[in-house]
Formats: C-alpha cells, sequence, structure tokens
C-alpha cells in the first residue's frame, strides 16, 4: 500500500493471499483443488494460463483505519506489490477462470478432462496406440 489510490480502498490487497498450484491434469488434480473449495473463504483462479488458490484473510498488521501497522519493516511482497496495477485501479480481476464453488469446478473438470480424452483418441487412431516416434526406437 502506500499509493494516492490506496487512501481511498480498504486495504483489499491485504485481505487475501494466493498461492501458486500445479495445473490440474487429472481428476485426483480436480478432486484435491474440490476439497479446497469445500473450506469457506477460499476460492480457486486462473490467471494468464496459471493456477492459484486464493484464502481470504486478512494480514495481522492491517490497521482498523486500513494502513499497514508495519510499513517500515513490511514483506518484500507488499513493498513491490503496484497499486497501478491492483484490483482496485483497474477493477478488472483479469482471471481466465473464477471457482468460487465445487460445482463449477467439477463442470469444468468434465469437459475439459472429456476434451483431453477425446484428443488422445484421435491421436492414438492417427498414429496407432503402439506405433513408437523414429527418435524413440533410436533412443537407449
Ligand atoms: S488494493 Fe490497491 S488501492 Fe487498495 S490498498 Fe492495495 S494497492 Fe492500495
Ligand atoms: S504487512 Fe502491511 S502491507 Fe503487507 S499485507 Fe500486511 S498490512 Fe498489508
Amino acid at each position: 500500500m502506500g499509493s494516492v489510490h490506496c487512501e481511498h480502498c480498504t486495504g483489499h490487497c491485504c485481505k487475501y493471499l494466493a498461492l501458486p498450484l500445479e495445473t490440474p491434469e487429472t481428476f485426483r488434480d480436480f478432486g484435491d483443488m474440490r476439497w479446497y473449495l469445500m473450506h469457506k473463504g477460499v476460492t480457486i483462479f486462473v490467471e494468464e494460463g496459471e493456477w492459484y488458490v486464493q484464502l481470504t484473510t486478512a494480514c495481522r498488521h492491517l490497521l482498523p483505519d486500513n494502513l499497514c501497522g508495519i510499513y517500515d519493516t513490511r514483506p518484500q511482497i507488499c513493498r513491490e506489490y503496484k497499486a497501478g496495477d491492483c484490483d482496485y485501479i483497474d477493477g478488472d480481476y483479469g482471471y481466465d477462470q473464477l471457482f468460487t464453488h465445487v460445482d463449477q469446478l467439477e463442470a469444468y473438470a468434465r469437459k475439459t478432462l472429456k476434451k483431453r480424452r477425446q484428443r488422445q483418441r484421435k491421436r492414438i487412431s492417427r498414429n496407432g496406440p503402439g506405433k513408437t516416434l523414429p527418435d524413440q526406437r533410436q533412443a537407449g
């Protein structure tokens, strides 16, 4: 925090944390994410192709007036955060995908994994299941 914009904001960027996730590729991967979404205050989003889990939880150092209580010793990640790029300023969270509920994630998983299986079947019907590529034959 620290720009003129922050004076009109309620410290939005200090009220959650987002952690990167591996891109899900199997039902098992989606199953773990499903469990995350069963918890209150948890969402999952995809931004520029990267997956994140977001936990809505305010920093302990956010003061009642929405200023930072440890401004001089705040973590580097807080120092590097740019008010001009933040969600409050552009109002566009820029998500490729946003999942706030298990049902949304399950529908997405069914759709994307089905497409993936169809692509795999097409590849197999084109190449044959046991067909090896030239570089694989030479390996070893
Ligand atoms: S969300 Fe943006 S405007 Fe609000 S406090 Fe954080 S950096 Fe400032
Ligand atoms: S340390 Fe300060 S700037 Fe960083 S999240 Fe907490 S209140 Fe916000």
